[in-house]
């Protein structure tokens, strides 16, 4: 057995969403990510003395979308809290923050891993906060310069229990938070640009113990294979150590991706004093009962109710809509291709195949799919009414609309030559020409080699040009093979 076998990992997360708002949390500061530098930030931002911060009543009503997504009770008393800390990118001394009243507690996300065993993440809570600004250390420059753009955007932190076991079980529930957000529309999930950062508390017990061994906090991970990979090696490091015999203190560590291993940032944390208090400059935020119904009103369909609709209403299997579901905007575009093609299985055969890989290979998103739903339903209609065989239509057709999106696949199919051939008259000509071309062949089918039925429709489709509609040519071959 070896020494990892012994332990168990414990992981809990603290996931920072980044608000898809148009302006800041307490100001009306633009909120846009990618700006010139320092150009949103006005005197409310800085908390210059005389201004007073203002909450952005959107900021709430995306907290209470979040909660209600993951069954959590929604606080209805709320109120903000300074949270202090000097720090080059909070220039104000202190960050706003919920501290004894989150907007949301409790709740679950559900997760399913690679061998579908379904569990029930336990989350902490959800509190609003604002983000500070960022600190850009370029290259060679021994000056730090700060971007305050960031500073006052608006933030959710999810908080779970530490009621992950397996990095597996951390990556699942990442992946999970960064579905709903994206569902719910309050969050872009792009965690490349900083729109979703993780933070991992990661401990290691002997299997079988109940007390919780210490943790280490890994601060800032900006992708989800990064982050399990860091609570892989963070687990080992901790692992290797108790083996040794030796003792660890509770702190924070950064990870680094390309040596794949965990630093010590900032040792006894835990004795950082943050002296909470409640902002002043604020009132509560009382969230009433037409408040929080008027939210429930406007919920979108979360995942798990796509999954039903597309197996109730379109058939479609759970394999199938599991892919689907995966993305928000594949599954909004299912919907619109079914509205001119009811070969369901046919739609998501080609988003789930296709249209990903396609994506993939570019390196897009869904959002940026050149072909209208409208086109690929025409796409779909050209192979159901065996005007072109899929094989062509994957392999060239496809390719081609996406490059020229603005035609119709018909007009693309008839300019390169691509509809199927099963006018009889011109397949009964190349079958002709092949039984003259491999006599032997002839006649080793006609004496019973059926299996080189194979061979001449492989040359059908060479000849023409991957045309022949597979049916109508098989059947003229095998009526031209057995007449003469
Ligand atoms: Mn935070």
């Amino acid at each position: 057995m070896s020494a990892r076998d012994k332990y168990e990992i414990v992981v809990g997360l603290e996931v920072h969403a980044q608000l898809a708002t148009e302006s800041k949390i307490f100001s009306t500061d633009s909120a846009k990510f990618g700006n010139t530098p320092n150009t949103n930030v006005t005197v409310i931002t800085l908390a210059h003395p005389g201004t007073l911060p203002k909450l952005n009543k959107k900021v709430v009503d995306f907290a209470i979308k979040l909660g209600l997504a993951c069954q959590c009770h929604i606080t209805r008393h709320n109120v903000f809290a300074r949270k202090n800390y000097f720090y080059p990118d909070l220039p104000k001394g202190y960050q706003l923050s919920q501290d004894k009243e989150p907007v949301c507690i409790g709740g679950i996300v559900s997760v399913e891993l690679e061998d579908g065993t379904k569990k029930e993440i336990p989350l902490h809570h959800i509190h609003m906060e604002e983000d500070a600004g960022k600190s850009i250390h370029l290259e060679k420059e021994t000056d730090t310069l700060i971007d305050l753009n960031r500073a006052g955007v608006p933030l959710l932190e999810i908080v779970s229990d530490p009621a992950m076991r397996s990095s597996e079980e951390a990556g699942a529930f990442l992946k999970e938070i960064r579905r709903l957000v994206q569902y719910l529309e309050i969050c872009d999930g792009n965690m490349e640009e900083g729109s979703l950062r993780c933070d991992a508390n990661v401990s290691v017990r002997l299997k079988g113990a109940t007390k919780l061994g210490t943790r280490v906090e890994i601060k800032n991970m900006n992708s989800i294979r990064n982050a399990q990979r860091a609570i892989e090696v963070e687990a080992d490091r901790q692992i290797a150590l108790l083996e040794a015999g030796e003792t660890f203190y509770q702190e924070t560590r950064t990870y680094n991706a390309t040596t794949n291993k965990t630093y010590g940032m900032r040792e006894k944390e835990n004795l950082n004093d943050y002296r909470y208090f409640p902002e002043p400059d604020l009132s509560p935020v009382l969230i009433s009962d037409e408040w929080l119904n008027a939210i429930k009103e406007e919920m979108p369909m979360l995942p798990k109710q796509w999954l039903e609709k597309l197996m109730q209403t379109y058939r479609l299997s759970e394999y199938d809509a599991q892919v689907l579901i995966e993305d928000k905007n594949t599954v909004q575009y299912f919907e619109q291709v079914a509205q001119y093609s009811s070969n369901y299985k046919a739609i998501a055969n080609w988003l789930n195949r296709d249209v990903k890989s396609w994506l993939n290979e570019h390196n897009l998103s869904m959002t940026a799919f050149p072909v209208s739903p409208q086109k690929l339903a025409e796409l779909i209609t050209l192979i159901d009414q065996n005007q072109i065989n899929s094989s062509t239509a994957a392999k060239q057709l496809f390719p081609l609309l996406t490059r020229q999106p603005e035609d119709t696949p018909l007009e693309i199919a008839k300019a390169h030559d691509l509809l199927q051939e099963n006018n009889s008259d011109i397949l009964e000509k190349i079958i002709g020409e092949i039984i003259l071309e491999f006599p032997q062949e002839v006649e080793r089918f006609r004496k019973g080699k059926k299996n080189l039925q194979g061979m001449f429709m492989g040359q059908i489709m060479k000849r023409s040009k991957g045309k022949a509609d597979p049916k109508v040519a098989g059947k003229l071959l095998i009526e031209a093979l057995k007449t003469e």
